[in-house]
């Protein structure tokens, strides 16, 4: 890095110089002992529900920490990882001046969240060939304005991996915040970054309940930074973001994440039979290797084949108008009979 890096430096004026708003169970920290709650207007009938939830979600966290081997002030949790990409849009991007790096094609909430909070998205195209990041357009995309760079990786929808030795380097090189957005990382062959979060302060990570937890419905997204990082998008985030039900739900499945792992194993031989016999399809011509549960097909006419499926019963997603990806179809794998019924769907195209 050519200077050390300094969080204060990054961070918003008005969020440095803010003070967070301070709910009544951020101001009374209970020692467990039994006690009479007349802090909060809330309703004191008991329902299960009338009370607001822990705006700090500890339980959740506690398990979160010691299944990833992080601390717990290093996470943050958000309404879906696209609340915790907001938070770091706001907290670090002066709209109307600052500026984000995004790599497509990719997740299509990178430009939205830029478009909503008013900051330049500098689009730096994968590398046609390998379709890894391309560092020397990246750093030549940079300039002091530059605060946040992402790298969806396993990318969605090309479904590879980037390679460490890439991010490393920009990691190394670049000055404002590198994003890793790891939320297909279940399925990949190699580890998270997580393990390297102590060796960069520039670095973030995000995952989701959403993909290999089966939880979409939930809407539970992670951040994993340091302390200092996560303390900025804790002054900003709404109080209770995470609701009750929610804290509930996925401290139960932490506690039972041997299911999960099953379920990841049959996806991901799933998807390891499945390549092969999609290549053999006529209309076929392309299949990207992929690190995550769902592959990306070049066909001979996307739209047509698109709508041929349709008709099948089958949704699959035209990722046609992203750059690099013309005539393309990226396709969720499914359940061993979906993806049986698939290829029979897909055979008997004309
Ligand atoms: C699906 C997906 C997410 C998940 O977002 P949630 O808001 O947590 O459901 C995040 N990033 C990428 C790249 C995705 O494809």
């Amino acid at each position: 890095m050519s200077q050390v890096f300094n969080i204060e430096k990054l961070v918003r004026e008005n969020v440095r110089k803010m003070k967070p708003y301070a709910s009544a169970r951020d101001e009374y920290h209970s020692d467990g002992s039994e006690m009479v709650f007349l802090d909060a207007n809330e309703n004191p009938f008991d329902n299960g529900l009338n009370r607001y939830p822990d705006p700090q979600q500890w339980k959740v966290k506690k398990s979160l920490a010691s299944i990833k081997d992080v601390s717990e002030n290093q996470i943050l949790l958000g309404n879906g990882s696209d609340e915790v990409l907001d938070l770091l849009f706001r907290a670090f991007c002066e709209p109307g001046q600052d500026n984000v790096i995004t790599l497509p094609p990719t997740y299509g909430m990178y430009q939205v969240l830029a478009n909503i909070n008013a900051v330049e998205n500098r689009e730096v195209l994968l590398r046609k060939d390998t379709l890894e990041p391309d560092v020397e357009g990246i750093l030549k995309a940079a300039d002091e304005q530059t605060k946040l760079l992402f790298f969806c990786s396993p990318n969605n929808p090309t479904g590879n991996r980037f390679s460490d030795e890439t991010i490393r380097q920009l990691l190394g090189a670049f000055n404002g915040l590198v994003v890793i957005d790891e939320a297909y990382i279940d399925f990949s062959k190699k580890d998270s970054w997580l393990r390297e979060l102590g060796n960069y302060p520039n670095l973030v990570i995000t995952q989701t309940f959403s993909k290999a937890y089966g939880l979409a419905g939930l809407r539970l997204g992670i951040c994993y930074a340091s302390r200092d990082i996560i303390a900025v998008l804790n002054k900003i985030k709404p109080p209770y973001n995470i609701n009750a039900l929610t804290q509930r739900r996925v401290v139960e499945a932490l506690a039972d994440t041997g299911s999960v792992e099953r379920e990841i194993e049959t996806i991901v031989s799933e998807r390891t039979r499945l390549i092969p016999l999609l290549a053999e399809i006529p209309f076929v011509s392309d299949i990207y290797d992929s690190d995550a549960n769902f592959v990306l097909l070049r066909v001979d006419d996307a739209n047509m084949r698109y709508t041929q499926m349709l008709e099948r019963g089958f949704v699959l997603r035209n990722r046609s108008t992203q750059p690099l990806c013309n005539n393309t179809l990226r396709i969720t794998i499914g359940t061993p009979e979906e993806n049986q019924k698939l290829l029979n769907a897909l055979k008997s195209l004309r």
